[in-house]
């Protein structure tokens, strides 16, 4: 009989953002842990259900929905999708997130409220479904938010909307933790430095020694890399941790 040493095995996950970069590496670290896994995506159906693909390779069921977290009603009937398919929900993965690039003086309502949209609002919405959930059904449950470093140290190029989104899920992930501790539902974050992702390519490409400079191991991350530390707070060995946000930053973030 196979091992379940994290005590994944079996349990049913929703990893928001998971086509691509760290959301997708989560994904299926998790489903070889032996869970279940929900793929969302927005606009990247294709690599969407690649990744679906390989999780049903691995014999645990996954199915990919679309779903625009800048929008409620997307990010509700996500969750709704997710429960009816696999009928309950243990692990949530709050990964999915908008990154735009401007100063302070030329960001526009529109883009800051779209930042808080899908970095803030939708991680609320996402969490409340799921403590709900857990709640009704006498269930343990986790959620993990994928936050930065740019929540503890502001932004240092022009994102100013996007570290104070990701400050208010900080502040959120402490909040709802001591809310639900005593219910089994840990909630917990984990800070990034610089992964190597789409989201962050563009920067790379224009400055990538500035960034380097940055990050006292001298080196970027993978997803792979991250998605180990994520399945470990997902998992039965973490389950004394609840609001905290561990930083995976190569040192970049010291606190
Ligand atoms: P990527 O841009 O590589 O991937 C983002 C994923 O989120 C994609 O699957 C994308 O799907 C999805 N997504 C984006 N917007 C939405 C939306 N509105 N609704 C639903 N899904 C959406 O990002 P990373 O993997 O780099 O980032 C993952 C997390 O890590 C984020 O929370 C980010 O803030 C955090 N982080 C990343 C860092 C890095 O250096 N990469 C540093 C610090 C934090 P689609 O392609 O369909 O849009």
């Amino acid at each position: 009989m196979e091992a379940d040493y994290l005590g994944i095995k079996g349990k049913k996950a929703l990893v928001t953002g998971s086509s691509r970069g760290v959301g997708k590496a989560i994904a299926l670290a998790l489903a070889e842990a032996g869970a279940d896994v929900a793929v969302n995506y927005r606009s990247s159906a294709e690599e969407a259900l690649d990744v679906v693909e390989e999780i049903r390779e691995m014999g645990r069921d996954s199915l990919a929905i679309q779903a625009d977290l800048a929008y409620p009603d997307q990010a509700l009937n996500l969750m709704e999708k997710t429960t009816e398919r696999f009928g309950e929900l243990d692990l949530l993965v709050n990964n999915a997130a908008y990154f735009p690039t401007n100063w302070v003086k030329d960001i526009s309502l529109k883009e800051w409220q779209k930042t808080l949209d899908v970095n803030l609002t939708a991680v609320f919405l996402c969490s409340k479904f799921l403590v709900n959930h857990a709640l009704e059904n006498e269930k343990k449950a986790k959620i993990l938010n994928i936050n930065s470093q740019a929540a503890f140290h502001g932004s240092t190029t022009g994102h100013a909307h996007y570290a104070a989104s990701k400050g208010g899920m900080w502040t959120f992930t402490i909040s709802l933790a001591r809310e639900v501790a005593d219910q089994g539902i840990n909630v917990n974050g984990l800070a990034l430095g610089i992964v190597e992702t789409e989201m962050v390519k563009p920067l790379l490409k224009k400055d990538e020694e500035y960034y380097l400079d940055r990050i006292p191991k001298n080196e970027f991350a993978q997803p792979e890399e991250i998605a180990d530390i994520a399945v470990f707070l997902l998992s039965e060995k973490a389950d004394y941790i609840t609001g905290a946000t561990l930083d995976a930053t190569g040192g970049m973030l010291m606190r």
